[in-house]
C-alpha cells in the first residue's frame, strides 16, 4: 500500500513504527512526547517502545482514557507536563491513541509555545480511518464538542494494523461507521464491499482502511478548511453529534460516536429520500445494513426538544438553520441542505419505528 498525500503530509500504511522512527531521526527534534490515554499505554506502548529504543529516549504523558478527558483541564495537564519535562518547541508529541487522543494531543502541541510539532499514530478504526486524517485539532468545551479547536496538520500520520488487535469488539464496529459513511457519501463500490461483510465483522482488513482513508483524503485535500465539499463527511452527523451528546448527557455508558452516527446516517437517509432524491429501495438497503449492525437507541419523543436544541447549536449551522448534508443516491451526496426541526424530528420517529 502507498502512501497517501494527504494536505502537506505523508500517511504511512506499511512499516510504519519503522518510518516513525526515521522520521524522528530526520527531524532532528530536541525530545520526544508520547501521548497515551490509560489503555493505550498498555496496550499500544510497549510494541512503540520496541521501535522508539531506551525509555531515556522519550517521555510519556498520560491522560484517562474517553471523551470525558478531551477537556482544557487535561490540555493544562499536558501543558504543565510538558513544562516540567522542560519542553521547547522544538520538541515532537506522538499521539498514541483513538481520537480523543488525536484531537486533544494536536490540540495542546498546536499552541503549545505558538506550536510543537506533532505526529498521529492512531490505534482505533475510528482514528485510523477518520480523526487522524484532515488536520481537525479540538477539545470539548461546556458540554459542547470540538467546539474549540484548530486546523493543523500534523507532520505525518503512521496507521499501525497491530494497534486493532486489542481493540474492543464495540470500538471495531464504531470506526466502521465511519468507513460505511466513506461509502455511501463518495463510492457505491466500496459501500457493497463493506455491507457483504456482514454481522460477524472482525477486525478489517488493511486494504479496506486504506480504502477509505483514501477516500477520506480525496475530500480533505479538495477542501482542507470546510468552505464546501469537505462538509460532506457530516452525512450522519447532524442528528449523530446531537444524539452523541444527549447519551453524553444522560446515560451512565454513553453510546460510542460511531453508533451514534449509524442513528444520524438511518435518519439522514430518511431525510435524503424525501428532499434529495435517494431511492426508497436505497433507503431500506441503508437501514436494513446500519440497523443489523448496531444496537437500537431509545429516542422516544420526550427528548425531541433536547435533540433539536442540540442541532440548532451544531457549529456546522450558519444563520441559526440546520444544515444537512444529505445522500442522491449511494456513493453521491450533496451539501447544504436546510432542515426543519419537524423534518428533523421525523427522522428520528422513522428510526424509532424500525
Ligand atoms: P477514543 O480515543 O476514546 O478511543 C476509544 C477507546 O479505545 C478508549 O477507551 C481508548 O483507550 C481505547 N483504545 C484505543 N486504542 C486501543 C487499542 N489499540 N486497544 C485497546 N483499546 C484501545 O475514541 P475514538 O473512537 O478513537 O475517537 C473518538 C474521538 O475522535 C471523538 O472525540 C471525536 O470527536 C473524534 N473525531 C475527530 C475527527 C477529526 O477529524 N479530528 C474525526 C472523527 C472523530
Ligand atoms: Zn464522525
Amino acid at each position: 500500500m502507498d502512501t497517501i498525500n494527504s494536505i502537506d503530509y505523508p500517511v504511512y500504511f506499511e512499516n510504519t513504527l519503522t518510518q516513525l522512527v526515521n522520521f524522528i531521526e530526520k527531524g532532528n527534534y530536541s525530545r520526544c512526547f508520547v501521548l497515551t490515554d490509560e489503555f493505550t499505554s498498555v496496550h499500544c506502548l510497549p510494541l512503540l517502545q520496541e521501535h522508539l529504543g531506551p525509555a531515556d529516549n522519550f517521555d510519556i504523558i498520560e491522560v484517562n482514557a474517553g471523551e470525558e478527558s478531551k477537556t482544557i483541564e487535561f490540555c493544562e495537564g499536558i501543558w504543565s507536563t510538558l513544562i516540567d519535562f522542560g519542553a521547547d518547541r522544538h520538541g515532537l508529541m506522538i499521539n498514541l491513541g483513538g481520537g480523543v487522543i488525536g484531537d486533544m494531543g494536536g490540540f495542546a502541541a498546536s499552541v503549545y509555545k505558538r506550536g510543537m510539532d506533532f505526529v498521529q499514530v492512531p490505534t482505533t478504526l475510528l482514528s485510523q480511518v477518520d480523526a487522524s486524517i484532515g488536520g481537525k485539532t479540538g477539545i470539548d468545551f461546556n458540554n459542547l464538542k470540538n467546539i474549540i479547536g484548530t486546523f493543523t496538520s500534523p507532520k505525518a500520520v503512521f496507521i499501525e494494523p497491530a494497534f486493532l488487535n486489542t481493540l474492543p469488539q464495540r470500538q471495531i464496529l464504531s470506526g466502521y461507521a465511519e468507513m460505511l459513511k466513506h461509502g455511501l457519501i463518495e463510492d457505491a463500490a466500496y459501500w457493497n464491499l463493506l455491507k457483504e461483510q456482514g454481522t460477524e465483522l472482525q477486525i478489517p482488513l488493511p486494504g479496506l482502511v486504506y480504502q477509505s482513508v483514501a477516500i477520506k483524503n480525496r475530500v480533505v485535500v479538495a477542501d482542507p478548511f470546510e468552505k464546501g465539499y469537505r462538509k460532506c463527511l457530516n452525512f450522519g452527523h447532524t442528528v449523530g453529534h446531537a444524539v452523541e451528546t444527549y447519551s453524553l448527557q444522560n446515560d451512565k455508558s454513553p453510546i460510542t460516536h460511531g453508533e451514534a452516527v449509524a442513528i444520524g446516517m438511518i435518519c439522514e437517509a430518511w431525510l435524503s429520500h424525501q428532499k434529495a432524491g435517494l431511492s426508497a429501495d436505497e433507503l431500506a438497503e441503508i437501514s436494513t445494513v446500519l440497523k443489523s449492525l448496531y444496537p437500537k437507541y431509545e429516542l422516544d419523543e420526550s427528548c425531541y426538544n433536547t435533540l433539536n436544541a442540540l442541532m440548532k447549536i451544531d457549529k456546522k449551522n450558519q444563520n441559526g438553520l440546520i444544515n444537512c448534508t444529505l445522500l442522491e443516491k449511494i456513493g453521491q451526496c450533496s451539501i447544504n441542505h436546510i432542515c426543519t426541526e419537524e423534518e428533523l424530528c421525523d427522522s428520528i420517529s422513522y428510526y424509532g419505528k424500525l
